[in-house]
């Protein structure tokens, strides 16, 4: 279908036309001829890549300024909603307003209301959902992408739900990488559904094992025995790879043992270009090592690296600048990162307990992102049989159907949350109500009967009676009580809303960072450091070194909880470190994490002792532990001790040069407010644009004589360090 023939506004087809797009995909012309347009539910079942994101943005922009309202995007990650809000910016031009929200689980968010298309992760919109901003109401699509993550175990639900409230209120665009079950989905959402295994790009699917190439039409390539040939033969074509493992250790030794190989083959602008890239980037232990991997042209990506590095990792590579990633396998179900090549070394994983298949849905996704559109005719994928058959995996990979999709809106934990939050936030109020609603989700559709989830569901409303979340009146209607409905609000599992009222009386006796981040570090909301064997009696140590201040005894060993306890431990010791100010580096290096380890339990932390407060509050709070409580919050956020909390609170002063500053005799925002520029540029990592910032913060103007002999200062000083004179 050419899109001159789009029964849509002629500003739509402007913009797309724009793009350098004329004709459609034949899986988006068939989507958009199946209802949606007129507003007929669609689930959209079809490989990446191949346009789905287009399609929504028809439909989207199509629906705004057909009825107006708004239109709500929701994606599984952080850096999804980034990737997206940046693509639908484009159609600000026709006075389309886009937003994106992603952090914050506290929060009514009333300033969306001014948005009409609003991309946000599930959590963030599920979160909304139970603040019940008044812009909800104008809501009237809603597009879930990667939508087969209802299957997923501990996010699933979230998904399930929030579709579940919006189904018969909004339109759904449901948009799915190819799964065993779409018919299902598609039955559930009384959608339409389109379903393709049409690519932009041809894909070539093979198994490679001992140096044959087996490909899945029956042909065979011979190549010397080790699979890292692929990778270097791909490179020689001027073209790129990514190498998918199962561990985040082995993408780092692939990475480096490929780059030794690859370093050979980059000219000397790609060399040029790669030190540039070097450059910009942090140092601490994991980075090093990238760094070195980087000077051969070759990267990895995992969990354990910052945001910014993987962003800066993602660009390098879609630029070419990177030649190849040695990759867990988030990267897959991250931001678009085509390749020509595609190699998957591991399809088992470690889980929990032992080795497992990695599913065949995630294969496929691997898979799925070899052949860059516009550059290659065909992109291949090569899954690597080291003591595998390489029969079997042709058979369950290549020739195989992916997996059903389950629901798993049983999943205790993620189903009590979400049975409260219908209690006090979705009006729900007596148990019939609570059945009824049960019955329109994709569990019910799924499984035909709901007796067991009855079942739990009853459990559910019993402990939260009895924990005080809510009560029953006479005539059985559900009362939701304060306590319950901050919970739900606050978006935090009720067992760990259980587990801080019941400290609270210790807390108050005795607040302590250590007592306080060991209690948030056994909530189940935290993701907790795992104490490994050989450090299980250090820590034990450091327990009953730390015993008086802890709310919670010490288990014996023989308990269940022990391991789960010293990992408590473990964790609430590294935040420890962190409000003491040990450097970042010291921390990764003494606990054996990387820097993304880190900043998520930070990340969670930080939430978690918010929530902690405002729970708190609800309890007669005394003033000053609550003032304590809340300095030690900031002392979590900028990892400080608590001297430094007035400087940390101004522009683009971290940690870091806090402690300069302070260590300097700058103590006060007032004392470097009457500093002279001169003697605030001599501290250590204080530049001419910070200082402009904190000037600009106080509202002094500084004097453009003062601003350039600054910058001659900031120079002056530069040459003296060791780098510029070996420079
Ligand atoms: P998906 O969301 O399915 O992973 P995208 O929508 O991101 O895929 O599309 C991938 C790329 O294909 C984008 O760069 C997009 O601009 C381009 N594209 C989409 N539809 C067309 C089309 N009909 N013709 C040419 N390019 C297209």
């Amino acid at each position: 279908m050419k899109v001159e023939e789009l029964p849509v506004d002629e500003r739509i087809k402007r913009v797309i036309r724009e793009r350098g797009i004329k004709e459609l995909y034949p899986p988006q012309a068939e989507a958009l001829k199946s209802g949606v347009l007129e507003g007929k539910n669609l689930v959209l079942a079809i490989p990446t890549a191949s346009g789905k994101t287009l399609v929504s943005e028809i439909v989207m922009v199509n629906k705004l300024l057909r009825e107006g309202g708004k239109a709500v995007y929701l994606v599984p990650l952080k850096a999804l909603a980034e990737e997206k809000y940046r693509e639908f910016k484009e159609w600000e031009s026709l006075g389309i307003r886009v937003a994106a929200t992603t952090g914050d689980y506290d929060s009514t968010d009333e300033w969306l209301g001014r948005y009409d298309i609003i991309v946000a992760t599930a959590e963030k919109f599920d979160s909304l959902l139970r603040h019940s901003p008044k812009w909800v109401r104008d809501v009237k699509l809603v597009v879930a992408d990667e939508v087969h993550l209802i299957g997923s175990y501990d996010r699933g639900a979230t998904l399930e739900m929030i579709l579940s409230h919006m189904l018969g209120k909004a339109q759904i665009l449901a948009l799915s990488a190819t799964v065993g079950n779409a018919e299902e989905l598609a039955e559930w959402l009384d959608a339409a559904l389109v379903m393709s295994d049409w690519r932009p790009v041809e894909l070539r699917k093979g198994v490679f094992h001992l140096g044959q190439l087996f490909w899945e039409d029956g042909k065979i390539d011979r190549y010397p025995e080790n699979w890292a040939f692929l990778v270097i033969d791909a490179v020689k074509r001027g073209k790129g790879a990514l190498v998918f493992v199962n561990t985040r250790r082995s993408a780092e030794k692939e990475a480096l043992s490929l780059s030794s190989k690859v370093s050979k083959l980059l000219t000397k602008p790609e060399a040029r270009q790669l030190e540039e890239l070097i450059s910009s980037i942090e140092d601490n232990p994991t980075t090093e090592k990238l760094k070195r991997a980087l000077k051969g042209g070759v990267a990895f990506h995992h969990a354990g690296l910052s945001r910014a590095e993987r962003t800066l990792i993602e660009d390098a590579f879609r630029a070419g600048a990177i030649k190849v990633i040695a990759a867990t396998p988030t990267l897959a179900a991250g931001v678009n990162t085509p390749a020509f090549r595609v190699i998957i070394r591991d399809t088992k994983r470690y889980a929990g307990f032992g080795w497992t298949d990695i599913p065949v849905l995630e294969i496929q996704q691997m898979m799925g992102r070899a052949g860059r559109p516009k550059y290659d005719r065909v992109g291949e994928a090569i899954i690597v049989a080291r003591t595998e058959d390489p029969k079997k995996l042709m058979e369950r990979y290549i020739h195989g159907k992916p997996e059903k999709l389950f629901s798993m809106l049983a999943n205790e934990q993620a189903f009590r949350s979400q049975v409260l939050a219908l209690i006090t936030n979705f009006g729900i109020g007596n148990f019939r109500e609570l059945v009824d609603f049960l019955g329109k989700t994709f569990y019910a559709h799924q499984k035909g009967d709901i007796a067991a989830l009855e079942y739990k569901a009853r459990n559910v409303v019993y402990f939260l009676i009895e924990n005080e979340f809510i009560d029953m009146d006479t005539s059985d209607r559900f009362m939701a009580l304060p306590f319950g409905k901050r919970t739900s609000q606050l978006y935090i599992d009720p067992v760990t809303a259980k587990k801080f009222r019941d400290a609270f009386p210790q807390l108050e006796e005795n607040p302590n960072p250590f007592g306080i981040f060991q209690l948030i570090a056994s909530t189940p909301d935290m993701a907790t450091l795992t104490a490994r064997k050989r450090e299980l009696e250090d820590y034990l140590d450091l327990a009953y070194e730390f015993e008086e201040r802890l709310y919670t005894n010490i288990p014996y060993y023989e308990d269940s909880r022990f391991q789960g306890f010293l990992s408590q431990v473990k964790t609430a010791k590294v935040l420890l470190d962190w409000i003491n100010e040990v450097p970042e580096a010291r921390i990764y290096e003494t606990y054996n994490i990387d820097p993304g380890d880190l900043y998520r339990i930070l990340e969670l932390a930080d939430w978690l002792m918010y929530a902690l407060i405002e729970l708190y509050k609800l309890f007669e709070p005394k003033e000053e532990v609550l003032q304590y409580l809340r300095d030690l919050h900031l002392r979590l956020r900028h990892g400080v001790r608590e001297e430094l909390l007035e400087l940390v609170k101004l522009p683009n002063i971290g940690r870091k040069r806090a402690r300069a500053l302070y260590n300097a005799g700058f103590t006060t925002p007032d004392a470097i407010m009457r500093a002279k520029v001169r003697d605030l540029l001599e501290v250590e990592g204080i530049g001419i644009k910070v200082v402009e910032g904190l000037f600009k913060h106080f509202g002094v103007e500084m004097p453009g004589k003062v601003k350039e002999a600054g910058k001659k200062a900031e120079k002056a000083r530069k040459r003296g360090t060791l780098d510029e004179f070996l420079k």
